[in-house]
């Protein structure tokens, strides 16, 4: 479904990605793990053209990404939860959850996702006319992965979900993000500074250091890879 070939993405005359491959295939959970730095937030940046990359190609479903305009990128069925969710304080969570579907036309199906991700996070149905910003940090982050969701993503990006939750919130997140691929067959693109978790829920991962990628395999093995565990589960 898409493919990173040897991405190189700058800020000024900073490299923050040194060529980059990677692949998600369809239905698939991805999870890319790494340090503070490491490059995780600019590689979805760079799939989602807010920071487009100066060397390489996006190609998804076939078609490249390379000089699309981030709301294109959305049109063709990518979207993306920011890290710190960045959700609108001042509108209401019915409001900001509208906010995800504005560039569809099909009601009848804007109103069936709506009741989707109510049943997901009835939380939000509670507290549909209140204010975005006077929620807590974990119903501002299930706001913001509604709102994603509202767009009908073929291709969802996660970033850091579990930053600054408790851990009942970040099992409770990881637990949807699982759902939402089950049921819905959304394919997600996780990137976590938790990785135990994140392996738990993903089908393959990425290990990401200094702007490269380190390591690929499935979830189940860099669980068990002495190298993950000593970096980067804690054991
Ligand atoms: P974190 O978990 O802290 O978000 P990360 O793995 O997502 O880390 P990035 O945010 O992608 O890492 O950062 C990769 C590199 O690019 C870092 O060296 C960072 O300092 C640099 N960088 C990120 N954003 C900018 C920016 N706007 N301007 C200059 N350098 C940046």
């Amino acid at each position: 479904m898409l493919e990173l070939r040897n991405i190189s993405t700058y800020y000024g005359n900073i490299q923050a990605l040194k060529g980059i491959d990677l692949t998600i295939d369809r239905g698939e959970i991805i999870t890319l793990i790494g340090a503070n730095g490491a490059g995780k937030s600019t590689t979805l940046m760079s799939i989602s053209g807010v920071v487009p990359p100066r060397d390489g190609d996006i190609l998804f479903e076939g078609e490249s990404l390379l000089g699309m305009d981030p709301d294109r990128i959305v049109g063709k069925g990518i979207s993306q939860v920011p890290e710190g969710r960045r959700i609108f304080p001042h509108l209401t969570v019915r409001e900001n959850i509208d906010m995800g579907a504005l560039l569809r036309r099909d009601r009848e199906g804007i109103k069936r996702d709506l009741e989707y991700v109510y049943s997901l996070f009835p939380i939000l149905a509670e507290r549909r006319g209140q204010a975005g910003g006077t929620l807590s940090g974990g119903e501002q982050q299930m706001l913001a992965i509604s709102r994603a969701i509202m767009a009908r993503p073929k291709l969802l990006l996660l970033d850091e979900p579990s930053l600054g939750l408790a851990p009942l919130i970040v099992q409770q997140i990881f637990e949807i993000i699982s759902q939402i691929n089950s049921e819905n067959g959304t394919t997600i693109f996780l990137v976590e500074q938790n990785a135990n978790q994140a392996l738990k829920v993903a089908h393959r991962g990425y290990v990401m250091e200094n702007g490269r990628i380190t390591l690929a395999d499935a979830a189940s093995r860099l669980l068990e890879n002495p190298e993950v565990k000593a970096a980067y589960l804690g054991v």
